[in-house]
């Protein structure tokens, strides 16, 4: 018998975990899947955008993987807690896979980041998607009271946010967005949401599908600078461009056309139409300084930029400011150091060979990775799946050798002896009933539980 941990149980390691038990080269592999968190899924449970049903519907084809009768789910267990390090993990297991991803958001570096009312997309993503270490942080009285966002950055985190910030209380009532979100959502004032990026349309990092969904909202009109457009020289001509990058450019042509037609100036306008949000989309502006007024954000101000020839951009030395009293910064995230394990800090990834883990540049035996901690924080969900099947190759040619070494008979008896409280898959079927419950008693669907305790209140009643 071969044992493994994955460590993780978002996409990149259910679908390492899939790929270790689903072939016949390997006998009885046997796999624990561990999280920090009682609940598994990753970013499907915490960063996919609750209104996105179809995506998060792919928790089921999760469940699935994690039912298999050779994969348990062994959530509440962090790895660096009661000194379980990555050397003791290897008396447990023969071989473990980090699939740890990148939890923290990238800096801008510019003044004023940090003042109030600016907060990382990260931090905004994980407190309405019920993260149960996120803070409230002001977010509900910020709401309360900001007319305009800046969102920074033009990758698919700064889509999903602008767009949660444009949807009305009836959009978002039926998804499992926790209730004290849901009601700061419910009451928020903001009414124009600027998305800015650095560089042309014809470079941004969203994709097509999720950019268009910004133009389809009942109560959000699009709005694009013709002026900022005009800047980017694929966009007259976008036929040489990679498809994805092509369709961006056609999405936001169409828009500028209808804005050109339509020029509706401010949200009044709009409202005209039963559209009382703005969502305005601004290229070539990079963030100079986070602006202050009373102690709080009170706007950002951008330089604009031109493109340089060579797929950047570069500074002109004119500025533009844009007044919002909610800044948040979707500029990607980034991988943190596990205590135990080399770490790459200019990529945020951890140094491997096709997923076996460096050491002073030798493989380390039974050390592996998948997922962004392995290739940094790019592609969509399907992406995890070649990634994790690389990793997973690696590990079954390495198994003869691994399965020399004994291990831990029963690894959940050890944690448990080390000071761990593992909830197994029972305790989380649980708390997925405990939401269902609390959903019912608020004329909801499924509502999320958004705090530690009460999740493990509700895995312990299993
Ligand atoms: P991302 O795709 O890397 O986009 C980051 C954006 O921030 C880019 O526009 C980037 O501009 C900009 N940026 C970076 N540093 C900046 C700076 N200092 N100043 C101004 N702008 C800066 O990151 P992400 O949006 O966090 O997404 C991460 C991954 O998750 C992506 O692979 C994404 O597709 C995926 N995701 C997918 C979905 C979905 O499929 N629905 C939803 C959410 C996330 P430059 O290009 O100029 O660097």
């Amino acid at each position: 018998m071969l044992r493994v941990a994955v460590v993780g149980s978002g996409p990149s390691g259910v679908y390492t975990a899939q790929s270790l038990v689903e072939q016949t080269r390997v006998p009885d592999v046997r796999v624990h899947v561990l999280d920090r968190l009682p609940c598994p899924y990753g970013l499907v449970r915490y960063g996919v955008a609750p209104d996105h049903e179809k995506i998060k519907s792919l928790q089921n084809n999760l469940r699935t993987v994690l039912e298999h009768e050779r994969i348990g789910f062994v959530g509440n267990v962090e790895i660096g807690a009661n000194g379980l390090t990555p050397e003791r993990l290897l008396e447990l297991y023969h071989a473990v896979v980090y699939c740890v991803g990148a939890a923290r958001d990238r800096r801008l570096g510019v003044p004023g980041e940090d003042l109030p009312g600016s907060w990382s997309a990260t931090d905004f993503v994980s407190w309405y998607s019920a993260h149960p270490d996120a803070v409230e942080n002001g977010f509900g009285v910020t709401l309360g009271a900001a007319r305009s966002a800046v969102v920074i950055g033009v990758g698919n985190v700064a889509v999903d946010v602008a767009r949660i910030l444009a949807r009305g209380p009836e959009e978002l009532h039926p998804t499992d967005v926790p209730q004290a979100a849901l009601g700061a959502l419910a009451a928020s004032r903001v009414r124009t949401v600027h998305m800015v990026g650095r560089r042309g349309p014809s470079q941004a990092k969203f994709t097509t599908k999720e950019l268009r969904e910004l133009g389809a909202m009942p109560r959000a009109r699009v709005e694009v600078e013709p002026a900022d457009l005009a800047l980017d020289p694929a966009y007259a001509d976008p036929a040489g461009l990679p498809a994805v990058n092509r369709r961006n450019v056609e999405v936001v042509r169409a828009w500028a056309e209808g804005a050109l037609r339509e020029a509706a100036p401010d949200a009044d306008a709009a409202a005209g139409d039963g559209r009382s949000r703005i969502i305005r989309v601004r290229f070539f502006l990079r963030p100079a300084e986070v602006l202050e007024r009373d102690g709080r954000v009170a706007g950002v101000r951008f330089e604009r930029t031109v493109p340089d020839g060579s797929g950047g951009v570069r500074g002109t030395g004119a500025y533009e400011d844009i007044e919002a009293q909610l800044v948040l910064r979707a500029v990607g995230y980034r991988g943190v150091p596990l205590a135990g394990l080399p770490f790459d800090p200019a990529r945020g990834t951890v140094p491997h060979a096709a997923g076996r883990v460096l050491r002073d540049g030798a493989p380390s035996p039974g050390e592996y990775v998948a997922g962004w901690i392995k290739r940094g924080p790019t592609g969509v969900i399907g992406t995890n799946r070649p990634c994790a099947k690389e990793t997973a190759t690696s590990l079954l040619d390495d198994a003869p050798l691994l399965a020399r070494r004994p291990v831990a008979d029963d690894p959940l008896v050890t944690l448990r002896a080390w000071g761990h409280r593992p909830v197994e898959w029972p305790g989380w079927l649980s708390i997925e009933q405990a939401e269902a419950t609390l959903g019912r008693t608020l004329g909801r669907g499924p509502v999320k539980i958004a705090d530690w305790p009460g999740l493990l209140r509700a895995a312990e009643s299993a």
